[in-house]
Parts: structure tokens; C-alpha cells; sequence
């Protein structure tokens, strides 16, 4: 299991993925990618280190966004297989840790339905399953697809035509870090305490709708409440204690 982050906010969020993918690195990883979301998704992958990409990078407008930093599971370490991983459109983007213990089986039945796929991971069957299940409502789309799949995940949704990030996790964690008129989802504390030490645990269940001023989770459709965090010690601090 690797790292994901989301940000959403009034800043570029480029930038921002890049520095917090690079907190990531400590847990390895064999590929990496990133999803910024302006007028329309743009994606940008592949199996190099974070520093890598990001020089390759051009300069991407947009203040909601998300990155990956994949240790493959289902499908060798290269560009197509890394994450985030989009819809046919290309309007929804997913990154995932974890594992779909039934994806076969879905992807064989979302394809007889017409869906395109390319890669060869687990995780692609995410943004179709949201795109089959999306009516108009982002967040009952993620639940319908996440009824359907089996096995663990942390995940974020970057949606082009929607201003939040949808957030969901069942066997594998995630947390909300919660700044100034900006909020973070990440799979552990170290990626987001450069920019705020204020954070949200999320349980096994859970549901996240983040936009730049608001947090809502819920699990089985009902609001819950989490407690806030604050945390006292900085990223340096955790690495001398060998976190
Ligand atoms: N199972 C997914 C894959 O192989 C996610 C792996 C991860 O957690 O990084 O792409």
C-alpha cells in the first residue's frame, strides 16, 4: 500500500501534490501520477520517482486536485498502469490503495456494457463503475460503485464538472487535514502537516465530501461527526523517531 493525496482549495494545486507526494516517498512505491481538475481533467503518470515527473510536468491551472504513489498490485509498474485512472470520458479521475478482489468480474461485465478499458490494474474499474452509477449526484455515485466492489481501498474522486473531492476508505487509511479555506484527504498525517497539523481520522465506512470550506462525512448515507486532531509533532520530529 502506498500513498494518495487530494487537495481542494484557492490555491494551485499542482505544487501542492508534488510537495505532499514527496512526503509520501518514505512508504516506496514504484510509480506515481497526479489528476488536476480546471475546465477539464488533465492526468499525468508513470513508473519514475515523484521528482521526475514533476520536471516533466507543464504548468496546469487548477485548484483541486489529486496524486498517487502506486506500489502495483494487479498489472506491472509503467504509464498506463499507474494511477489516477479515469472514465471514458476522461472526466472522472480515482486514485486507489488497496486491492478489488472481484475487479475481474466486474470489468468483464462493465466492458460487456461498453466500457473501454486500458489498463491492466484492479483499480480502473472505480471510475467506470462511478461513471455507470453518475445521475447527476457525485456522492451517490461513489457509494453505488463502492456496493459493488469487494476487497480494500482508500480512494479520492476528482470530478471535472464538480467542486469537491469525494473520499472513501474500508482496510486502508486515510485522514482529512483541515487548513485555511482549504482541505487536504491523504493517506497518512506526514503529507499534508506542511501546510496544516489540524486532522480528522476517518473510520472504516466513511464517506468524505471536501470542498475548500466544508468537510462532510457520513457512512450509510447518515452526516457523523469525527473528532479534530491536532497534531504536535512536526514531519522531521517523526522521522528521527523512525516513523
Ligand atoms: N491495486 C492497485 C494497483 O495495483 C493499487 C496499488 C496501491 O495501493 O498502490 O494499481
Amino acid at each position: 500500500m502506498c500513498g494518495i493525496i487530494g487537495y481542494i482549495g484557492a490555491r494551485q494545486a499542482q505544487p501542492i501534490l508534488f510537495g505532499c507526494l514527496s512526503r509520501l516517498e518514505y512508504r516506496g512505491y514504484d510509480s506515481c501520477g497526479i489528476a488536476v481538475a480546471g475546465n477539464s481533467i488533465k492526468v499525468y503518470k508513470n513508473a519514475v520517482r515523484a521528482e521526475e515527473l514533476r520536471k516533466a510536468v507543464p504548468q496546469l491551472d487548477g485548484t483541486a486536485g489529486i496524486g498517487h504513489t502506486r506500489w502495483a498490485t494487479h498489472g506491472q509498474p509503467s504509464q498506463v498502469n499507474a494511477h489516477p485512472h479515469c472514465d471514458c470520458n476522461g472526466k472522472i479521475a480515482v486514485v486507489h490503495n488497496g486491492v478489488i478482489t472481484n475487479f475481474q468480474r466486474l470489468k468483464q461485465q462493465l466492458i460487456h456494457e461498453g466500457h473501454k478499458f486500458i489498463s491492466e490494474t484492479d483499480t480502473e474499474v472505480i471510475p467506470h463503475l462511478i461513471e455507470k452509477h453518475y445521475h447527476g449526484d457525485l456522492e451517490k455515485a461513489v457509494e453505488a460503485a463502492l456496493g459493488d466492489v469487494e476487497g480494500s481501498y482508500a480512494i479520492i474522486v476528482l470530478m471535472a464538472s464538480e467542486s469537491k473531492l469525494i473520499a472513501a476508505r474500508k482496510d486502508s487509511p486515510l485522514i482529512i487535514g483541515i487548513g485555511d479555506r482549504e482541505n487536504f484527504i491523504a493517506s497518512d498525517v506526514p503529507a499534508i502537516l506542511d501546510h496544516t497539523s489540524r486532522v480528522i481520522y476517518l473510520e472504516d465506512g466513511d464517506t468524505v465530501v471536501a470542498t475548500p470550506d466544508s468537510i462532510k462525512v457520513s457512512r450509510e448515507g447518515a452526516e457523523v461527526c469525527r473528532e479534530e486532531h491536532k497534531i504536535s509533532w512536526s514531519v522531521e520530529e517523526a522521522q528521527r523517531g523512525g516513523y
